[in-house]
């Protein structure tokens, strides 16, 4: 899936283990798996641009670094219960649990991300669900103060 000019490394991801396909209007694209993981499992390594700016499909390696993957993990959905987890300064993705082919990869963008590009209203729909996206370092924006009261409105019409 990566370019032949990065560094050959047998663990990074292949289109024959890989798709990127779009998911839906909302969250756009993401990447399925055709294979299955095992918990901790190695998933693939990752490459890209290391950059100093942070953009909306960027990966925090440490504070203001930021490696930009446009071929792979740049497209991995966020879930507050994510399937795979991110170490990002060995470039690895690893299984949290198992993953079943045709299953989309997916992480905590609050894992690796201190801020995020934009935050997010979530929709993961796992129990545990945060409802919106912010970095872990962050608290959450003005919009959030908006969509709540938009919430609230939605309830007291209901
Ligand atoms: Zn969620």
């Amino acid at each position: 899936m990566y370019p032949e000019r990065y560094r050959h490394n047998p663990l990074y991801p292949t289109d024959s283990d890989f798709k990127i396909i779009k998911r839906d209007q909302i969250t756009g694209l993401g990447v399925i798996t055709k294979r299955s993981f095992e918990t901790g499992d190695v998933v693939a390594a990752l490459a890209g641009e290391v950059t100093t700016e942070l953009t909306q499909h960027s990966l925090e390696i440490e504070p203001g670094l930021h490696l930009l993957d446009m071929h792979f993990a740049g497209f991995f959905l966020h879930s507050c219960h994510p399937n795979v987890c991110l170490d990002m300064p060995n470039r690895l993705v690893y299984a949290l649990r198992p993953i079943a082919p045709n299953d989309y990869l997916l992480m905590d963008y609050g894992q690796t991300e201190s801020v995020l590009f934009k935050q997010l209203e979530c929709q993961c729909g796992s129990d545990n669900c945060r409802g919106w996206i912010t970095g872990h370092a962050e608290g959450p924006n003005v919009e959030l103060v908006e969509y709540q009261a938009f919430l609230q409105k939605q309830n007291v019409l209901a």
